[in-house]
């Protein structure tokens, strides 16, 4: 079969032909339909993420099929994996799993000390064909179009999970969001349909700040603007914001969430950055009696509920897939993604 395949070492990538593979105990194989095309594969095809980085997470292969943005249908089932898997299902497969060997995994006490992830530690989905645990499958509605499917697993289930989970976001309270980019433009909508008010996206770009208006957002503020704090204070009757939400990781943003942070409010940080994050005034950051949470990821129940979102047409999808690429034409994709060409929001290979 066909796959795109990343020689760690050498960091080389190319396209290659190699074995069908067989599902193992537990296992399926997936006939992937869709496979996205993110900013990380970029970032490991270019060398800004090294076979180091990945080691230091636990077990990495030399050479491995990229891609954890996955969607497909089961094609063959392994043994041991329960009757309700059926050859034909339509699914999305969650981008990692736990090392189920260190001692948050053997406590079930959070998150794993070496988390694997798909297309990287281990072969993903950038291929004819994809093996993955049972566990890792999420059944898709027959409506839902394997290419948002695949937007899924990656970028809106983590605004997700960091909105209502880490976040604590509830009907009725406010929230802000940094960075409403192609994609954070889902925080926007999950926002909305969970039913924080108001909900407030802060961009330094009017195009941006237009399509959070057009996702349902109550307010889009221009964080430059010298007046954005005393406008989230009006639109939240003086007290400030209950939840705050740095969608990209960046320290600017940052400090403006926590400049407009309410009474008890909390600080949710989805975008990594090394960056430090600093509170400058600390004295008030106790007296208000805020919090600042580190979020990461998602876990299955997330996406499931994502897809119960979509499903019901409470969350849309359909703009967020910029293009669709067949499957060799992978390092085209890449090349159109780290030039950021045509600006795409997520391009789509399609085996
Ligand atoms: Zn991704
Ligand atoms: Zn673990």
């Amino acid at each position: 079969m066909l796959a795109g395949r990343l020689d760690l070492v050498n960091t080389k990538f190319e396209m290659t032909h190699i074995d069908v593979p067989e599902p193992g105990v537990g296992e399926v194989r997936v006939k992937v339909r869709a496979a996205g095309i993110c900013l990380s594969d970029v970032h490991l095809i270019d060398g800004t993420l090294t076979k180091d980085d990945i080691a230091a997470t636990g077990a990495w292969q030399p050479t491995v099929t990229l891609g954890h943005e996955v969607a497909g249908e089961v094609e063959k089932v392994g043994p041991g994996v329960p009757p309700m898997w059926k050859v034909g299902a339509r699914v999305l497969l969650a981008a990692g799993k736990r090392c189920g060997s260190c001692p948050p995994c053997i406590f079930d006490s959070g998150p794993c000390l070496r988390p694997q992830t798909r297309g990287v530690n281990y072969d993903g989905g950038w291929a004819e064909y994809a093996i993955t645990h049972y566990q890792a499958l999420i059944p898709i509605p027959d409506d839902l179009p394997f290419e948002q499917a695949a937007v899924i697993p990656d970028a809106v289930s983590t605004s997700y999970a960091g909105l209502v989970r880490t976040g604590g976001l509830r009907p009725g309270r406010s929230i802000g969001l940094w960075g409403v980019g192609g994609l954070g433009v889902h925080a926007v909508q999950i926002a909305r349909a969970v039913g924080g008010a108001p909900v407030i996206a802060f961009d330094p770009l009017p195009k941006a700040r237009e399509r959070a208006l057009a996702a349902g957002a109550d307010l889009a503020l221009d964080p430059a603007d010298s007046s954005f704090a005393k406008q989230v204070r009006a639109a939240t009757g003086g007290l400030g914001l209950d939840v705050a939400v740095d969608v990209v990781g960046d320290t600017v943003a940052r400090d403006q969430a926590l400049a407009v942070l309410g009474p008890k409010g909390v600080f949710s940080v989805i975008g990594l950055t090394p960056l430090p994050l600093a509170i400058h005034n600390s004295v008030f950051f106790c007296y208000m009696q805020q919090q600042i949470r580190g979020h990461y990821g998602y876990e299955n129940s997330d996406l499931l509920d994502v897809v119960g979102l979509v499903r019901w047409h409470r969350l849309d999808l359909s703009a967020s897939v910029t293009g669709l690429l067949a499957l060799k034409d992978a390092p085209e994709g890449v090349r159109q993604v780290s030039s950021k060409e045509g600006d795409p929001i997520r391009l789509i290979l399609q085996p």
